[in-house]
């Protein structure tokens, strides 16, 4: 296995950053994106072929972040370049109804359960935040309960995550957040049915919704223990709450319909992202059409966007979203999840460390403890360190991790074969030198 270049002084990444971080706050437009948890330097990626990444140094990485899960046939696939470049021919942007923008509904609709009409923003953070109005809108009621360790974007209501018991309010987890604007969100661990029960019973009459990831992917990859969302979904019908699935990151990944399509379950809104961009900046919320008549301009909650459906994101997620239909992955991803998922099981139990590996379809992430993670207070107990060594190991030896242990990995469809034996590989030998 061969070592390869990671950024040092000499480097062309190596400049870039210095020269970013003249320009921009750390050098960054995303904070993960600093390695700031597990140490030293990005590197600056020149392009994406597939499962590689190369980087402006010349080094090739197989990637498994893949734009945090918005990729799922490999990166600079030939029908998504060429949907992009056909619409992009027309121009770039109208600020305006075109056809482009019927298909991917069209796709959308038919493929997520609950979702009768859908309205398109520009990303998860825009879609979660025009939700959580939305449900407040329609519902008249002014409180949210949330759980630790689910991301939903960066709105202030939405950006609590610590609480010290299962019935406080929350406190915002950033500066710049006024704690009135936290106030209104409950915030509850994930997977504990009890402790939505005593809520609902507190507090019913006033929470407009609950709003999780289904499955969670922004705390590592945490699981529903069986028959935890089909409780909830009971719990909200009984208390005149609305259930909102935030499936940005599984939507289109666990299955064409989601979490909700594999779990038989109806949110009463939908938040989609990554993959129905097809690698360009999108946003989407949906749900049953009595609720999305309430958007402006016929209902009274506003919502709006100069961008939103832009006709060549529209064509890049419908490109990508009619790859899926036409043969659809989900088989595949599993298999090669399961592969991998198998590989550091072996490794870990050949060196004699405790490792949970939870994995669904086409995600997975690492744990180093031993005992299963069910929610967030679990996950920030598990031993991080032994994350970074590997990372760093990995990334040496030209496999790109995410940077931080409570990042899922993503695999596509492009790492089947070499990609993946090369990885599997690479990171039994990382866990045996830990
Ligand atoms: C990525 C993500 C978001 C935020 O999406 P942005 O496009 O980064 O604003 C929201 N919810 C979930 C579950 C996500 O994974």
């Amino acid at each position: 296995m061969q070592t390869i270049d990671t950024p040092t002084q000499t480097s062309l990444s190596h400049k870039l950053y210095e020269k970013a971080k003249t320009l921009t706050p750390s050098g960054v437009h995303s904070p993960v994106w600093a390695f700031q948890s597990v140490g030293g330097h990005p590197f600056y990626i020149e392009r994406g072929d597939g499962a590689i990444l190369t980087s402006v140094d010349g080094d090739q990485y197989i990637d498994f972040v893949n734009g945090w899960g918005a990729i799922i046939h490999g990166h600079n696939h030939p029908k998504i370049r060429a949907a992009v470049h056909e619409a992009s021919s027309k121009g770039n942007t109208f600020g305006a109804v075109s056809p482009y923008q019927i298909p991917l509904c069209e796709l959308v609709v038919e493929a997520v359960p609950s979702i009768e009409k859908v309205r398109m923003c520009n990303s998860g953070t825009e879609a979660t935040m025009s939700a959580i109005r939305l449900a407040r809108g329609f519902t008249g009621r002014n409180k949210i309960i949330k759980f630790s360790g689910c991301y939903h974007g960066h709105l202030d209501a939405l950006l609590v995550k610590a609480g010290s018991g299962p019935l406080t309010f929350g406190n915002p987890d950033s500066a710049g957040i006024p704690p009135a604007f936290a106030n209104e969100t409950l915030l509850l661990e994930y997977n504990d049915i009890d402790a939505i029960k005593g809520a609902l019973q507190a507090y019913g009459s006033e929470i407009a919704a609950i709003i999780l990831e289904p499955y969670i992917g922004n705390c590592g990859h945490i699981l529903a223990k069986p028959g935890y969302l089909q409780a909830l979904r009971q719990l909200c019908t009984e208390h005149g709450v609305l259930l909102i699935f935030d499936e940005v990151m599984t939507g289109f990944r666990q299955a064409l319909g989601g979490v909700q399509e594999k779990e038989g379950i109806t949110p009463d809104i939908t938040c989609l992202s990554k993959i129905i961009g097809g690698g360009l900046p999108v946003g989407a919320f949906g749900g049953r059409a009595e609720i999305m008549e309430m958007l402006s301009p016929a209902g009274p909650v506003y919502q709006a966007g100069t961008n939103s459906g832009n006709p060549v994101t529209m064509a890049s997620g419908t490109a990508a979203l009619q790859l899926i239909k036409e043969e659809p992955p989900y088989a595949l991803l599993e298999q090669m999840c399961q592969q991998l998922r198998s590989a550091l099981l072996e490794a870990a139990n050949k060196k004699g460390l405790a490792l949970q590996v939870p994995q669904s379809v086409g995600m997975l992430s690492c744990f180093f403890s031993e005992t299963p993670v069910h929610n967030y207070n679990e996950a920030i107990q598990t031993e991080t360190s032994l994350f970074n060594k590997l990372f760093h190991f990995a990334l040496e030896r030209g496999v790109y991790l995410p940077p931080s242990a409570f990042e899922a990995w993503f695999l596509t469809t492009a790492h089947h074969g070499a990609a993946l034996d090369k990885a599997c590989e690479v990171l039994s030998e990382g866990i045996k030198h830990l």
